[in-house]
């Protein structure tokens, strides 16, 4: 995660920095003001933490692909957003039972 460069100017007339964020267990970039302690929301972070709290708990259907040897589970993009996922990142996946798993980032 990198943080902005720039000051930015909060609606007290005071002057916010560039400070991490801690929101729902994940660290955002964003501002805080020094004056009056406001903070604001990188607007890409932002509309992930939107994007996780419109997705959360939604059942998504995935496709079980060939991949070589193995298999892959294609998911869908909104989801892979949400996520942050990159191609190629490795995550954690957990059989819970005969029908379910969960899968996590590291
Ligand atoms: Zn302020």
């Amino acid at each position: 995660m990198k943080l902005e460069k720039d000051n930015l100017k909060c609606y007290c007339g005071g002057s916010a920095t560039p400070s991490e964020i801690r929101m729902e267990g994940l660290k955002l970039r964003g501002w805080k003001c020094k004056e009056c302690g406001e903070t604001y929301l990188h607007p890409d972070d932002s509309m992930r933490i939107s994007a996780i709290r419109k997705l959360k708990s939604k059942p998504f259907e995935a496709t079980v692909a060939k991949a070589g040897n193995s298999f892959a589970i294609r998911i869908q993009k909104e989801a892979a957003v949400a996520l942050a996922l990159k191609i190629g990142e490795k995550i954690k996946f957990t059989i819970e039972g005969p029908k379910n798993a969960n899968i996590s980032t590291l």
